[in-house]
């Protein structure tokens, strides 16, 4: 492929990757360029859930456009993605509250309440006798965290019109010229998709804008006997963490007996949640620490406290195979970074953690918004 492309990707995690799937899409010659060998960040970290009907305001659509991507992607490229849903188990009167009005808000067909044998009956025997009922979000979607981003690499790699330059640093950026440890590139526009690692590109926009890292601490383990659910689940702390949940109106009341109940819980930011995966292992997590150096350092309680809190929701011993800490981007004032440098050149970054979630609507609104000089090369069938 020749020195120059119509779009220049930084990073190859989910939000670059989504970009060049969708630019490929639309016809436009496409280079990413990522510092790592693999994916290997944020994207392959985290829970796979695309968290759809529990995001809120402007980013609803988004999220909505991103699922009509994600299940587009997934049947080009092959990757695993059912439209699995979410449980959200209610385990007080006050968290089913808040589960009703979503309900009341978006409807059934969105928002199905579930008995608590309903719930019971998705989770398995043995789980948790304080289920007071709970919801079933039919359009969230599953993928497996550990191996999509790597699959829609090489399918795109495999692409006329696409190159991925791997171990390859990009150090500075100016009007579509960037110079990389492996020699320079151009490109009409360049998007920098480098998630958390923002700032060490742009510092002022990531000073002006706050961002910050968030660490959360996870687990693997295998899943119990008979486990076999592809939906995500998610508890009451997970109303605490999704717009679709905190502007509901019984939301400051159940915050409230949380923090009474669950101090443990709410002091270490926990969104107590579980996915499994394809191979039959258990996503387990998670919780949330924010610093812009982030210490290393993980804590055995935490991991311990969530891994105790899962097992009584599945009423089922866990045993840990695996942990790690993921960090994404944060900021305190959007959960949606975009900012152009200059007239190439746009900073994308997802400040909250539901970048798999909107991965792909933010692609389609950002290649809605450019205009590549260069026409279109190629017809890509995807
Ligand atoms: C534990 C955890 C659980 C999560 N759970 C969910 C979930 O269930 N649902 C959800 O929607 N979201 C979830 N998130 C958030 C989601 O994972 C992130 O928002 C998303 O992966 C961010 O994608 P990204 O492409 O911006 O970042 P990354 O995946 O971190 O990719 C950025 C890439 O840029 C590269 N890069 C950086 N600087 C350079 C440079 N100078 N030159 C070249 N390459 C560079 C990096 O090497 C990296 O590969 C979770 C996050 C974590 C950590």
């Amino acid at each position: 492929m020749s020195a120059s492309t119509d779009l220049l990707i930084v990073g190859a995690g989910i939000i670059g990757l989504a970009h060049a799937f969708e630019a490929h899409r639309r016809g436009l010659s496409v280079r990413v360029v990522e510092r790592d060998l693999a994916p290997n960040g944020a994207s392959i970290r985290n829970f796979g859930h695309a968290c759809i009907t529990a995001q809120g305001g402007d980013l609803l659509p988004v999220a909505y456009r991103s699922r009509e991507g994600w299940l587009r992607a997934a049947e080009s490229v092959g990757f695993w993605a059912p439209a699995a849903g979410a449980v959200v188990v209610a385990r007080s009167p006050l968290e089913l509250g808040v589960l009703e009005q979503l309900h009341a808000q978006r409807g059934a067909a969105a928002v199905t309440l579930l008995t608590p044998e309903g719930v019971r009956a998705r989770l398995g025997t043995g789980a948790d006798e304080a289920i007071v009922g709970g919801a079933f979000l039919p359009a969230d979607l599953r993928v497996d965290p550990r191996t999509t981003a790597a699959q829609i690499a090489d399918w795109l790699a495999s692409r006329d019109g696409v190159s991925i330059e791997w171990g390859t640093t990009v150090g500075g950026i100016d009007n579509g010229a960037v110079t990389t440890s492996r020699g320079e590139f151009h490109a009409a526009r360049v998007l920098v998709c480098v998630g958390h690692d923002l700032d060490y590109l742009y510092p002022r926009v990531a000073d002006a804008y706050e961002v910050t890292r968030c660490a959360l601490q996870m687990a693997l383990a295998p899943a119990p006997a008979g486990y076999a659910l592809d939906s995500a689940v998610l508890s009451g702390t997970s109303m605490t963490r999704y717009d679709g949940f905190t502007t509901m109106p019984g939301y400051a009341a159940l915050h409230a007996e949380l923090v009474a109940n669950q101090p443990e819980l709410i002091d270490m930011g926990a969104n107590v949640m579980v996915t499994r995966r394809p191979d039959g292992t258990l996503l387990l997590g998670d919780s949330h620490v924010y610093s812009r150096t982030m210490p290393p350092f993980q804590d055995e309680d935490i991991t311990r406290r969530l891994v105790s809190e899962i097992s009584t929701l599945l009423g089922r011993p866990l045993t840990i195979t695996q942990r790690w800490q993921g960090v994404y981007a944060s900021s305190p004032q959007t959960s949606l970074l975009i900012e152009d440098i200059d007239a190439a050149t746009r900073c994308i970054t997802v400040t909250s953690g539901i970048g798999m979630t909107l991965s792909f609507g933010i692609a389609a609104q950002t290649l809605d918004s450019l205009e590549v000089g260069a026409p279109a090369r190629h017809v890509a069938s995807v």
